[in-house]
């Protein structure tokens, strides 16, 4: 089959709709979603047949409520059709209620003290702005996840409810500016990493068993100096995969569009065409789930973690972020005429105050203990957030505010259209790879999500900063005498007062952390410092303002996200004592006998072994500064055996003392590495795990 026909296949989508519903069906269907509306129980009934029987038709034998919990990955609960027909046989049946509302067992996800123990249920409820889709034999229907008093449990509900909170901001400036539009939606394209290595020798390493990611690894001759991995041929049993996973997701209906290798040895990439937010995150975990299932089949293991390998570049997960109208209209667009630029500069500055006022947000949004080796060690955005607007944009918002007439430079056209607001051609500059939150012609990518991030989170946050900053330019435009000079007074003083934020410079270098100290920029470097401020006064005002979170949803988050990264600290320190006693050593000292009978047999010969001599000398220094390493860290991780309470000083506990602790062991065990003999290692090093064929 070709592209076309197979594009959507297993997607309940508006074709197969239009197919199967009674027109009065569909379009009643239609009209709910338009106006945001319950589904009434005779629709759903309606609905829930013509999707069963679809399903059915495809093989499907039982259905689920697809959810995304605070786990960052998604859930399902396997219902099969069937119910008794009365004469010991039985029909395929799925009612509207089911398919609307389910009952689950909530307890044992994470909560963050939401669901108190003795209610165990929750909620989930379809979202029907999401197709329904069949993954294998199950019907799946994307689904919010609530708890018995409607708090939020998962990632859905609240990006459903900043994408509402945004709609409504937008349209309120919008109708001030003139625009016609009835709804306005945020974008997302996710650009997505990974590292494929080969599973045999994955599943000799304990580490990347229980982890995830190397937590040990010597550095071997050749890493990613030579630059010929980025955009490289792809080896042919990547490129065997690459084309298996394409096919599955176009038939889940992923716009899956670019393909290439990364930086790295062995990272690749894979970008959709980009799609309204909460698609686009359902989408992203999808490819993420079947990035994972296809590396099986084709022997391989697919890591998804930001920082598998020390020594070569972490993986990330660039959000690609726009609004755009009903009518058609990319809101970050620079356009031609003077009223587009208006609009865009208007939508433009909003981000900017947005981003600046509440930067704090952006990196709590991407804290977690593996995020926290990629950012700021030369190879991801730093932690501190800023913007890049590139050269022209940036000289245009300096014209404005100097009340200048802008002159473009080269063969670059200008316009003078409603007062201050210029025309200008889409930037041409370098993009700057080092900014965290770039302006990149019509759309802003957030670079510092880490790989395996669910795009809600940030999704939701940069919604609803953004709408918080239209709502007061709303205010503000609302009550003017004169609306185009309250508008250009309005982005003038925006651009004055958010200026800080811009920075076109290299985000890698270290004199940008003290630079952006001076601005005063926010630089919270690690999890710990970041998250508990999730539940700063201005940060609960600005989402209970939207109805995003409410305090306590907020505070459930925080203890959530502290206490994954304690037990992700939690596992990595005892896998690498594991890894210690059980591998390393044993393994050591088998060298080490061979070495000190060899050095015997030469002194009995007469010979003086002065390797063999030198080496056991080495070897038995770096292993008695590994054992006192391994029995410091074996002390130092007891205290995270105690029942977690008081997360936020756990985690710091985590981040100041059992980090450097694993560090300090991990030094003498990388040294041993590149000294004994390779059938005496008992695990794959980074050489043969980066570079197999
Ligand atoms: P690069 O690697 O150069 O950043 P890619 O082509 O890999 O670019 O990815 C760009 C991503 O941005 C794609 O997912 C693309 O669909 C998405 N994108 C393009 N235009 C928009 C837009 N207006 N809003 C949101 N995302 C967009
Ligand atoms: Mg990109």
């Amino acid at each position: 089959m070709s592209i076309p026909e197979i594009f959507g296949i297993d997607v309940f989508n508006e074709s197969v709709m239009q197919e199967r519903l009674s027109s009065d069906v569909y379009k009643a269907f239609k009209k709910t979603i338009e106006e945001g509306k319950h589904l009434g129980q005779s629709l759903a009934d309606a609905i829930a047949v013509a999707m069963k029987d679809w399903a059915v038709e495809k093989g499907a034998t039982h259905f689920t409520h697809w959810f995304q919990p605070m786990t960052g990955i998604t859930a399902e609960k396997h219902d099969s059709f069937i119910s008794p027909s009365g004469d010991g046989h039985v029909i395929m049946e799925f009612s509207g209620k089911e398919l609307i509302k389910g009952e689950t067992d909530a307890s044992s996800f994470p909560s963050g003290g939401l669901r108190a123990t003795f209610e165990a249920r929750g909620y989930t409820a379809w979202d029907p702005t999401s197709y329904a889709f069949i993954k294998g034999n199950i019907l799946c229907i994307p689904t919010a996840f609530c708890s018995y008093s409607g708090e939020a449990l998962d990632k859905r509900t609240p990006l459903l409810r900043s994408m509402e909170a945004i709609n409504k901001s937008a349209l309120r400036v919008l109708k001030i500016l003139g625009s016609d539009a009835a709804h306005v939606t945020p974008n997302i394209g996710a650009e997505q990493e990974y590292f494929l290595i080969d599973r045999e020798m994955y599943s000799k390493r304990k580490d990347l068993i229980y982890t995830a990611r190397s937590l040990y690894g010597a550095k071997p001759p050749k890493t990613q100096e030579l630059d010929d991995h980025y955009f490289g041929t792809v080896k042919t049993r990547v490129a065997a995969y690459m084309a298996d996973l394409d096919e599955q997701l176009w038939k889940l209906g992923v716009l899956a569009k670019t393909k290439h290798n990364e930086v790295a040895p062995c990272q690749h990439e894979l970008a959709p065409i980009f799609s309204v937010a909460n698609v686009a995150t359902d989408h992203n975990q999808l490819t993420m789930e079947l990035m994972k299932r296809t590396a099986r089949r084709h022997g391989f293991k697919c890591l998804l973690t930001e920082k598998p390998f020390e020594h070569v570049n972490g993986s990330g997960k660039h959000i690609n972020w726009s609004l755009s109208t009903d009518t058609g209209v990319n809101l970050l667009n620079p356009g031609k005429t003077p009223a587009e630029n208006a609009q865009f500069l208007t939508f433009l500055v909003a981000v900017i105050k947005g981003v600046n006022k509440y930067q704090d947000l952006l990196r709590i949004s991407v804290a977690s203990a593996n995020n926290d080796h990629r950012l700021g060690a030369s190879e991801a955005p730093p932690s501190i957030i800023s913007i890049f607007l590139g050269d022209e944009l940036t000289a245009i918002l300096d014209s404005i505010v100097k009340g200048e007439v802008y002159h473009a430079t080269g063969k670059q056209y200008m316009e003078v259209g409603v007062d201050i607001l210029p025309n200008f051609k889409k930037d041409t500059t370098d993009r700057n790879r080092t900014s965290p939150f770039a302006f990149t012609g019509n759309k802003f990518e957030f670079r510092s999500p880490g790989s395996k991030l669910s795009v809600a989170g940030p999704t939701t946050f940069i919604n609803t900063i953004v709408a918080d900053v239209l709502d007061e330019f709303a205010d503000e435009l609302e009550g003017a005498e004169d609306v185009k000079e309250a508008l250009n007074k309005l982005i003038k003083r925006t651009i004055e007062e958010n200026s800080a934020i811009i920075f076109n410079g290299d985000g890698y270098s270290s004199d940008w952390v003290e630079e952006a100290k001076k601005r005063g920029l926010v630089n919270y470097p690690s999890t710990p410092d970041a998250l508990p401020h999730f539940a700063d006064k201005k940060n609960v005002e600005l989402f209970e303002r939207h109805n995003v979170y409410s305090e306590t949803e907020i505070r459930s988050r925080i203890e959530i996200l502290l206490e994954e990264y304690i037990k992700t600290i939690k596992i990595e320190a005892r896998t690498m004592l594991d890894m210690a006693n059980k591998d390393i050593f044993p393994a050591v000292s088998s060298y080490v006998k061979e070495l000190a009978q060899t050095a015997k047999l030469a002194g009995e010969c007469g010979v003086n072994a002065e390797y063999e001599n030198d080496m056991l000398r080495k070897l038995t220094d770096l292993t008695s500064k590994m054992y006192k390493a391994y029995n410091e860290l074996s002390e130092i991780e007891k205290p995270l055996e105690q029942p977690i309470t008081g997360c936020e000083k756990l985690a710091k506990y985590c981040h100041d003392t059992v980090i450097p602790a694993m560090k300090v062991l991990r030094e003498p065990a990388d040294e041993l590495e590149s000294l004994v003999g390779q059938k005496y290692w008992p695990y794959p090093t980074y050489g043969e795990l980066l570079f197999y064929v």
